[in-house]
């Protein structure tokens, strides 16, 4: 089995998943000094890469639900290194790739174009050419651009046989 790149913070995280459902991204100590929302949420990336080389739906969707919690509240999105991990480890056109673009589009300012400038050395070439596209499309469609905050839960879920639709 290949497990993504996952560093040791991860591993417990996933043990404490697969024991109670639950996703703890921060430990105690962390949770008062209020962990830094990037850390906490390239944490998440790392688990729904793992959830990907397990199978575990479950886990890929709890973990889409839980980044946007954690964006929304933090008023920022998926950082550089979060769009790496996910571009280059996740299966593509995978629902948190998915959500990562959706962030994108609905960010279209000055701030969001600043950033790309001083990222795109950092950023996968494949979402780079993604963005372009969907930027494109946007810029003529911007009613079917999907509102990453507002959308349902399972416009980032996948449904299987284990994991019927929840809505
Ligand atoms: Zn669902």
């Amino acid at each position: 089995m290949r497990l993504p790149e996952t560093d040791v913070h991860i591993f417990p995280i996933h043990i404490q998943w697969a024991y109670s459902g639950e996703i703890v991204t921060a430990s105690a100590e962390e949770e008062a000094e209020d962990a830094e929302t990037v850390i906490r949420a390239g944490r998440l990336t790392e688990l729904y890469l793992m959830g990907d080389s397990l199978g575990d739906t479950l886990l890929r969707n709890a973990v889409t639900d839980r980044l946007r919690t954690l964006w929304i509240a933090a008023v920022r999105g998926p950082s550089a290194e979060a769009t790496r991990l996910v571009y280059n480890g996740g299966a593509e056109g995978c629902k948190l790739q998915r959500l990562c673009l959706d962030w994108y589009l609905c960010s279209r300012n000055a701030d969001t174009a600043d950033w790309l400038g001083q990222h795109q050395a950092k950023l996968p070439k494949a979402f780079l050419a993604d963005l372009a596209a969907e930027f494109m499309r946007a810029n003529y469609d911007s009613d079917n651009v999907t509102d990453w905050e507002e959308a349902s839960s399972r416009t980032y879920h996948d449904h299987d046989a284990d994991v019927p639709p929840c809505d």
